[in-house]
């Protein structure tokens, strides 16, 4: 194969302590909770605002328990809630929804407080590595290219881009060599009140309610509707298949949107209404993950294994959407687990020495992943790499030597809460059925 590499006079714009690549909820709580250590941090993100999945594709609320995580995540959780945009804490239930308009500017506004310098608009293209320890990011910005040499990295761009880029190995889809989780595309509708026209434009399917994509719909008392539509057969790595699955999900949704006024969903015809926004992003369940000093494994998760370097509790069930299968077909896999433990080592790629992961792109199997992807979880993964990357500092060691049990005295004086059993609430009406289930299936 042919290859290029970055040329050597690209100007060096800063040296941070901890840089911290991707703003989504893992990214976000890694560079609050460094620059609350004394760390001087700046914050990459590839688009114009922070929040993530959230704020780009349009994941409309927390999954994973919300309390426990960590003073990082309860003050995240607190500004919603006083901007009256996060619905109230019910454990019992799966997903804690948040009103996404507001998430962009919320989060700028409270990493700005935390003095955490913020790069918008701006990718991480390439890494140079002096052995293990990465020594230069290369950020792909409105300026053109930047060189910035930080101390220590963590990588929570969902798809483990800097640990790909500095060639630390990565792996997508199942053990089996099977296919990525399904993506799926937001897009939102208005009740105009009026008949609308409806629009089929030539190449766009036209369903019939046995074919259309697998579809959820979240009705606002505002008019307003908020629709999921599944779509199958990409990997989100790959450029070619990533850029096909955009093309492909906006022809699924002019298909979709004309079925909903024309034949509706659900015993509801929408002939009122009209498409009033996309998420510009489709929404990736799963990207790359890193291979760590741990990969935890989908019988880690299920039996809510315990480790002596946990770092975070996971608490959400797997969540196994079929990869190849377009229409709802029940959703996937979705077994409720006990809490787990999530160790550090599952956050350091293998041979790095100045390098953390959190988020969906930790170390983990695919089943795991379905699990720990969620935005509560990626938050306590992002709290704790952030805190490890500044004892490293300190210490002036790798993130593997550090002293363990000071990061969990660390974290544990910060709000997180290690012990499974505390986590148990979460859930746990969900569990008590499962295994009433198990117990009456003859
Ligand atoms: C359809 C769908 C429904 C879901 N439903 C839920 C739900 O209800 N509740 C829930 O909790 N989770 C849900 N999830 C999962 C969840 O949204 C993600 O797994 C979660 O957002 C992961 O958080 P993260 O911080 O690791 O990554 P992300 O939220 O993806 O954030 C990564 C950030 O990094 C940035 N980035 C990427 N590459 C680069 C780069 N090279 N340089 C700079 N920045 C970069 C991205 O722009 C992004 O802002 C859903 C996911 C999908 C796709």
């Amino acid at each position: 194969m042919d290859t290029a590499r970055i040329e050597d006079d690209i100007p060096v714009v800063s040296r941070p302590d901890v840089l911290v690549a991707g703003g989504g909820f893992a990214g976000i709580c890694a560079a609050v909770a460094a620059a609350e250590q004394g760390a001087d941090v700046l914050l990459v993100e590839g688009f114009a605002e922070l929040g993530g999945a959230m704020a780009v594709s349009g994941v409309s609320g927390f999954c994973g328990h919300t309390r426990g995580v960590g003073r990082v995540f309860d003050e995240i959780i607190a500004a919603l809630e006083e901007a009256r945009v996060i619905a109230p804490y019910h454990p019992e239930q799966d997903a804690r929804a948040v009103e996404t308009v507001y998430v962009g500017f919320l989060m700028q506004e409270y990493v700005l407080r935390k003095g955490v310098t913020l790069l918008l608009h701006s990718r991480v293209a390439a890494t140079h590595r002096d052995g293990n320890v990465i020594d230069t990011v290369f950020l792909h910005t409105a300026g053109g290219l930047q060189a910035h040499c930080p101390k220590l990295i963590v990588d929570a761009t969902g798809d483990a881009d800097v640990a790909l880029s500095a060639g630390y190995p990565t792996v997508s889809g199942s053990e089996s060599g099977g296919a990525p989780l399904p993506m799926s595309l937001y897009f939102s509708m208005w009740d105009t009140h009026c008949e609308q026209t409806p629009w089929l434009p030539p190449g766009c399917p036209r369903y019939t309610p046995e074919t259309i994509p697998m579809t959820s719909i979240h009705r606002h008392e505002n008019g307003r509707i908020d629709v999921k539509m599944k779509v199958i057969g990409h990997s989100a790595v790959n450029a070619r298949e990533l850029s096909d699955a955009e093309i492909e999900a906006r022809r699924q949704m002019m298909g979709l949107v004309y079925f909903l006024q024309t034949e509706g969903y659900g015993g509801r015809r929408y002939s009122t209404y009209c498409l009033s926004s996309v998420s510009p992003l489709i929404g990736i369940r799963e990207g790359r993950r890193i291979i760590g000093d741990v990969v935890l494994t989908e019988q880690d998760v299920r039996a809510g294994r315990e480790w002596e370097d946990a770092v975070v509790v996971g608490t959400y069930h797997v969540d196994y959407h079929w990869p190849t299968v377009l229409q709802r077909a029940g959703t996937g896999i979705t077994d409720p687990v006990p809490p787990y433990h999530i160790p550090l080592r599952a956050l350091i790629p293998r041979g790095s020495e100045n390098l953390l992961v959190a988020g969906r792109c930790v170390s983990g199997d695919q089943m795991a992943m379905s699990s720990f992807r969620v935005m509560a979880t990626a938050a306590g993964m992002g709290i704790a790499a952030g805190m490890c990357a500044c004892l490293a500092l300190r210490e002036g060691c790798a993130p593997r030597d550090i002293d363990v049990a000071e990061l969990q005295d660390m974290l544990r004086r910060n709000g997180v809460i290690l012990d499974r059993s505390w986590h148990s609430i979460y859930q746990q009406e969900r569990r008590r059925r499962a295994v009433e289930a198990t117990a009456k299936t003859p």
